[in-house]
């Protein structure tokens, strides 16, 4: 992208992806209203958080004693009202609950819904398994309205944020799909020339035979 930015200007650029988990990887503060209570977190519980890998002073997972991932819990980050202003999920400083998560119904609330409608309306349908046909007007539970609130049902992930950022348009395709990715062509020839190669036991013949499959590949391979 910085190559693009700064070399190819003057021109829409799209950018095309497979639909791979990395690509659709969303920041660790991400909204989402799956796991959200419906009530502001108790004084004796755990906040309302996103759980993530705890990090050494190199950047490195940091693990325990058993060998397991250590775990840290950050904040969720702030979702967005309609007129664009950002709508913090946590109590402010100076409210009697500052730093605790509002919960479900404050931040429906905070969106102008009524608050009876809100009190008498389960947290989640049974397993979230929600009617198809969902009414704003008449909903089933708080999660899937919160789920249908435009700033949740349109989470971009850190690959489109940086798009945008950059005004570039991004399209994913299937991943893996041998005719839509372009990247498919190349690996296929890759391997074509590869399996030409005689077969070795030796680390560093088999590197280079990579290497020279990888430099085989040309730009007409990339565009058929
Ligand atoms: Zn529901």
């Amino acid at each position: 992208m910085d190559i693009i930015s700064s070399r190819i200007l003057g021109h829409d650029h799209v950018l095309i992806y497979d639909n791979t988990t990395i690509h659709r990887k969303r920041r660790d503060d991400a909204l989402s209203a799956r796991k959200m209570p419906k009530y502001p977190t108790a004084p004796n519980n755990r906040m309302f958080g996103v759980d993530i890998p705890l990090l050494d002073a190199i950047g490195q997972p940091a693990y325990n004693t058993r060998g397991k991932i250590q775990r840290t819990r950050i904040r969720m980050g702030d979702a967005r009202f309609a007129n664009g202003l950002p709508q913090p999920l946590y109590y402010p400083l100076g409210h009697p609950r500052a730093g605790v998560f509002k919960g479900m119904l404050e931040i429906l609330a905070e969106r102008g819904y009524e608050r009876d409608m809100l009190h008498a309306l389960r947290a989640e349908c049974h397993s979230f398994k929600c009617s198809p046909k969902f009414e704003r007007a008449n909903p089933c539970c708080c999660r899937r309205l919160l789920l249908n609130e435009p700033d949740f049902a349109t989470v971009l992930s850190i690959l489109e944020e940086e798009c945008a950022a950059r005004g570039f348009r991004v399209i994913f395709l299937p991943k893996f799909h041998c005719e839509l990715n372009l990247i498919e062509q190349c690996w296929g020839r890759a391997k074509a020339i590869y399996h030409d190669f005689p077969a070795s036991a030796c680390e560093d013949v088999l590197e280079q035979n990579a290497t020279r499959a990888l430099a085989g590949i040309t730009l007409l391979n990339i565009r058929r």
